[in-house]
């Protein structure tokens, strides 16, 4: 739909009654001079508050149940209450309690199986999203504007990997313009809800914690949007997290290359798989403020006018490294990291980072600590006959490690880029445990010890004057 604007609000953006006010002024301006489609987190703090009820659930804690219960109504309904004025409260006040409800019994169901099975989590954990969108198209209601909460298990048609699930985007599709174009067309603004789906035989599902960014870029590209702007509580992407780095600054664009690698090496600000769908389509993003929407924010886009070199460093911890050495040169390094890589994909656990040597052929990776024991259990299993033959060491895990992660489209073919990154992380007496770069020599990938992780991050950013390239462009 030519003209078309998605807005995505995050949790903080959804965070109280004023919150949301705010966010509706901002879609009524919008709305303004085109067609805008809006779509909601559940207020913040709320689908921790989900999955903490379940996890009561599940160890049979019938009063911790009950007691989260209702902070979820209380939370909802005194917003409710402090957003609309009494006679448009009735709707979303069933709403809620009916919502409340809904999870009551799918705690029930888990206080009496004592487990969490991954589906009745999902269907619990989008009801966050579900009530933000009723409490916000009932407020725009009650100022004068035909808005629609509109629920994603009816258009996001996903696969069956519950908690982390994909969209199949055919089907989604024809969901997405067969629901929300009248809408559109006939000016009234859909609020829908981010982060969840369901499978074709209409199991709901979740996309991820963060998920809601993942929707709004799904949502643009069935319909064709021509923008994205993603609200959130910081004043866009920066050159490194504010409370590691007190200088760093916020970058004026940025591609979507650099948005991925970014989001994918543990910038907080966009969900990793956001930009899929959006380089696809070639819809621009950007990052905003919703504290200070007068902001200008940052621009994700295919190509930008920055200066050459490292534009914004990440860093992530809760990591493990994982290092595989054949024991004997009869080992075929290459067969042992392929077996590995499968065992790993079969899991759908992600890659962080990868490194090997030549000569003893021996090489490492780096995974999420949660995936971890998974990873290990199958590592071990698939290796069995080679670790009890000593044709392989054992295997190693290093938890004491971060990943930091240099990152700038401008960095290809620059040389000297790497050497000042490492003279930077050696002078403050940091030692190095891995690296790897990809080709495209849009990120460097570096495993340093989690002691010095925040100092080598901002010793990387102020040998690179990243804070100052981005006030230059
Ligand atoms: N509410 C979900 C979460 O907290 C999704 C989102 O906020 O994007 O993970
Ligand atoms: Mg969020």
């Amino acid at each position: 739909m030519k003209d078309l604007l998605v807005m995505k609000f995050g949790g903080t953006s959804m965070g109280s009654a004023e919150r949301i006010r705010r966010a509706a002024e901002l879609a009524l301006k919008e709305k303004a001079h085109r067609p805008v489609l809006v779509v909601v987190s559940a207020m913040a703090g709320i689908t921790d508050l989900l999955i903490d009820t379940l996890k009561h659930a599940e160890v049979g804690d019938r009063e911790g149940v009950e007691k989260r219960l209702r902070q979820l109504e209380e939370r909802h309904v005194t917003t409710c209450e402090e957003l609309l004025p009494r006679e448009h409260r009735a709707e979303a006040l069933e709403e809620i309690r009916a919502t409340v409800t809904d999870v009551r019994r799918i705690a029930h169901g888990m206080l009496m199986l004592g487990e969490r099975p991954p589906r009745s989590v999902d269907e619990a954990i989008a009801v966050g999203e579900h009530l933000s969108s009723v409490l916000m198209a009932a407020y725009l209601r009650s100022l004068g504007t035909e808005a629609v909460a509109v629920n994603c298990k009816e258009i996001i048609v996903t696969d069956a990997a519950f908690g982390r699930a994909s969209p199949l985007m055919g089907p989604t599709e024809q969901r997405a313009r067969a629901k929300l174009l009248p809408l559109l067309e006939r000016g009234a603004l859909p609020i829908a809800t981010g982060f969840n789906g369901a499978t074709v035989d209409g199991q709901p599902t979740t996309l991820g914690r963060g998920g809601s960014d993942y929707t709004a870029s799904i949502l643009a590209y069935c319909l064709d949007a021509a923008e994205v702007w993603i609200w959130t509580d910081v004043d866009g992407i920066m050159t490194a997290d504010p409370r590691i780095v007190p200088d760093a600054a916020v970058l004026k664009e940025v591609t979507y290359q650099e948005a991925a690698e970014l989001a994918y090496n543990g910038a907080k600000v966009l969900h990793p798989r956001t930009l899929a769908p959006l380089i696809e389509k070639q819809i621009p993003a950007w990052s905003k403020n919703s504290f200070a929407p007068e902001k200008p924010g940052t621009r994700i886009a295919a190509s930008i006018r920055a200066p050459k070199g490292a534009r914004a460093v990440t860093s992530m911890t809760k990591v493990a490294l994982v290092s595989i050495e054949p024991a004997s040169g009869a080992v075929s390094g290459p067969r042992l990291m392929s077996r590995a890589m499968d065992r790993l994909a079969d899991l759908n656990i992600e890659l962080l980072a990868l490194s090997s040597s030549s000569y003893q052929q021996s090489f490492c990776f780096l995974i999420r600590r949660e995936d971890l024991p998974a990873a290990f259990k199958a590592l071990e299993e698939e290796f069995a006959l080679e670790l009890a033959h000593g044709y392989i060491k054992p295997i190693q895990i290093d938890e004491q490690v971060g990943l930091l992660a240099v990152v700038g489209e401008g960095m290809r073919g620059t040389p000297g880029i790497a050497g000042s990154v490492f003279t930077a992380i050696s002078r403050e007496g940091i030692n190095v445990i891995a690296i790897a770069q990809g080709s495209s020599e849009l990120t460097i990938a570096i495993v340093v010890h989690q002691d010095g992780l925040e100092k080598a991050v901002r010793a990387v950013h102020r040998e690179c004057r990243m804070a100052e390239l981005a006030n230059l462009s």
